[in-house]
């Protein structure tokens, strides 16, 4: 059913983005001693071998952390990646969104991992379940989620982190997250979506649809790293945070600034950030 395998992407530019706006929106989270909900829709298999066959076959990997794990970068945030990554670098590995989130909670934290395929649930069990304050679920994330919510604790963060190898998984996301949204009022929604050259680039759709959606509040944070007018491929990346917690568009900001230089291609890297819905 699923062609999708993460293993030829983990660690390329689209995870660093994903990445740092997970861990930015963790540490604010972590500001309060209170614990929080951390569900993960597409979980992935939660670790990643760099030397794999399917790792080396695109070296994707080479021009995203590659590039950033031997720096130094005056962004906090960017220095906090790149540490915990380090940990796993070391190995030849790369820890996908359920590693990281379990690196950045406290056992007080509960985290969900949802993944539908069947052989990457098995690394997930294998990666991910050993650890206490984590439940591992083989099961279609958009489904799962709502059977989760609300969830107890009841502050949180949901990453809707889908292959988009559908087209119908972005209306899924939006349809999803309304829904979703209706039984967590106040959850945080970060969602991943890639910015593809021409006419199969769905990303302003996506976005119009999430834009439609009753929250408090909601920006879009965007990282191209290679020109939109070259022949094929995935040029750039975003994450649409919905509800998102107090300076996290700031210290997202400062980190771009940053990585964005140091990720693109032929001098065509650009970011953006823009807020779509705006407290009232
Ligand atoms: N979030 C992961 C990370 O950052 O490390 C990467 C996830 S990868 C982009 C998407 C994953 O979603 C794949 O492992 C795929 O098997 C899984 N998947 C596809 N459709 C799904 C669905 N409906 N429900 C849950 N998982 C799904």
């Amino acid at each position: 059913m699923f062609s999708y395998r993460h293993s030829f992407h983990a660690g390329n530019h689209a995870d660093v983005l994903k990445h740092i706006t997970q861990i930015a929106l963790l540490n604010s989270l972590k500001q309060k001693d209170k614990p929080f909900s951390y569900i993960d829709t597409h979980a992935g298999a939660g670790i990643y071998d760099l030397t794999s066959e399917e790792a080396n076959k695109t070296g994707e990997h080479e021009l995203g952390i590659g590039r950033t794990i031997h720096r130094e970068f005056r962004s906090e945030l960017v220095n906090q990646y790149v540490e915990l990554s380090q940990t796993f670098y070391t190995d030849n590995l790369y820890p996908g969104s359920p590693m990281i989130a379990h690196q950045e909670s406290r056992v007080s934290d509960k985290i969900h991992l949802m993944e539908w395929h069947n052989t990457e649930i098995g690394h997930l069990k294998r990666n991910l379940a050993k650890f206490d304050n984590v439940s591992v679920h083989h099961r279609d994330g958009f489904e799962g989620l709502l059977a989760l919510l609300p969830p107890k604790p009841a502050r949180g963060l949901v990453l809707i982190d889908p292959p988009y190898e559908r087209i119908e998984e972005y209306q899924f996301v939006i349809d999803g997250v309304k829904k979703a949204i209706k039984k967590w009022p106040h959850g945080i929604f970060a969602i991943w979506y890639p910015l593809i050259i021409g006419s199969k680039n769905r990303a302003p759709k996506l976005l119009e649809g999430l834009a439609d959606i009753p929250c408090k509040s909601q920006f879009v944070v965007e990282m191209q790293v290679s020109s939109d007018q070259a022949e094929r491929g995935m040029y750039g990346s975003g994450m649409c945070v919905i509800n998102p917690p107090w300076r996290s568009d700031e210290v997202l900001a400062e980190a771009l600034e940053e990585l964005t230089p140091v990720l693109q291609e032929q001098n065509a890297g650009q970011w953006r950030l823009n807020w779509s819905v705006t407290e009232s």
